[in-house]
């Protein structure tokens, strides 16, 4: 990347210039420390700046249907006058490297939009560190004057408990089945799903795909709603033909109005930012773990030692803790600072203290 000019990029990107927008993006998913200090400073400039957006999340398993759903779904609503972008989480397999989205031209006709802003997922890393990628991208995009931000991702494990944590509304996107192998899959899907859609209702599948829909009404019937009393809506749609998509998103605004008027929304997304903060804290001072050089071999001895099964997690974790906090204490006084004004005792550390 070439060099940064913070000030200049944000302007861009407040401006709508979608390559500033990616060069952004690019930025906050470098692993390199200067850019990840750039990237602070613009996540910084941003935030005030970002008007929140609807934020959707869509998930899947491969062969669902996704890009083309999304295809017929983002046209609609650019038609609608929506600007749309669209951020994908691709839980690319720590073992063989590969991504499970692929890389074969997808949402082919939105792609040439030009109030559509696409992105595919970043690359690599653990999940932690794509959730805290895709969060950012989300800011960035609501900055960048986005109003529907869908965040797609494969209906495999972990990456979908972090999108559901991310968005407003979790659409799962699923298929007729075969029956016994659905019903397990079909808790999991009623606990995350705000809207479960059943594709492919066309042709020969029309018929398949319906009852599939009633199989998923009928476990409705068994379900407990926990907290925003919402019941997840089935609906049925072929994201070839088109039929039943716009009911999709109508019943995706219901349910955005109904959590907007109740307040619901307006909770849960202070919940996903103290949830957002809380997991920055741990993945801030894994990093700092592992940039420190003495802690980071205390580190990898104490691994050693726990899988060895000579010190408990508990304790060895512990002893880490506690030498940041020495370390962070001699690094003070050795500065001449007051110690209290580092633990805040004087006069309390609160978001003013930020920098
Ligand atoms: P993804 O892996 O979930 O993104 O799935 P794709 O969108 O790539 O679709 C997988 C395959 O299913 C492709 O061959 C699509 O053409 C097909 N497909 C997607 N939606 C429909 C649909 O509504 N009806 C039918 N008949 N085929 C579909």
């Amino acid at each position: 990347m070439r060099r940064i000019d913070v000030a200049d990029l944000e302007r861009r990107i407040v401006a709508g210039d979608r390559v500033a927008l990616a060069q952004a993006i690019t930025l906050v998913e470098s692993k390199a420390e200067r850019h990840r200090i750039l990237a602070d400073e613009l996540i910084d400039r941003i935030t005030p700046r970002s008007k929140s957006s609807v934020r959707v999340g869509i998930s899947g398993v491969p062969g669902a249907g996704k890009s083309t759903f999304i295809d017929a779904l983002g046209l609609n609503l650019v038609r609608q006058g929506h600007r749309l972008a669209v951020l994908s989480v691709d839980p690319s397999s720590p073992v063989s490297g590969g991504s499970i989205l692929g890389d074969k031209t997808r949402m082919d006709r939105l792609s040439r939009e030009t109030d559509v802003f696409i992105r595919p997922s970043p690359s690599g890393g653990l999940l932690g560190g794509v959730a805290r990628k895709t969060r950012e991208a989300i800011a960035l995009c609501e900055a960048a004057g986005y109003d529907t931000i869908l965040v797609e991702t494969v209906g495999v494990g972990q990456s979908e408990t972090l999108v559901r944590s991310m968005v407003d509304c979790f659409v799962v996107l699923t298929i007729a089945g075969a029956g016994d192998e659905l019903q397990g899959m079909k808790k999991g899907i009623l606990e995350l799903a705000h809207l479960v859609v059943v594709n492919k209702a066309d042709g020969d599948n029309q018929v398949r795909a319906e009852s599939t829909a009633l199989e998923f009404e009928r476990a409705l019937r068994y379900f407990d709603v926990k907290g925003d009393d919402w019941k997840p809506r089935v609906k049925t749609c072929s994201a070839i033909t088109g039929m039943g998509v716009p009911e999709v998103w109508l019943a995706v605004e219901e349910y955005i109005r109904r959590a907007e008027s109740g307040g619901d929304l307006d909770r849960v997304r202070r919940q996903q930012n103290v949830s957002w903060m809380n997991d920055l804290l741990v993945r801030l001072l894994v990093d700092l773990c592992d940039s420190n050089k003495e802690l980071r071999a205390m580190r990898v001895a104490l691994e050693g030692e726990v899988a060895e099964g000579g010190v408990s997690a508990r304790r060895a974790a512990q002893h880490i803790v506690d030498q940041v906090i020495s370390g962070l204490r001699r690094e003070h006084f050795e500065e001449g600072h007051n110690r209290d004004a580092l633990f805040g005792k004087k006069r309390g550390v609160g978001a003013a203290d930020l920098p």
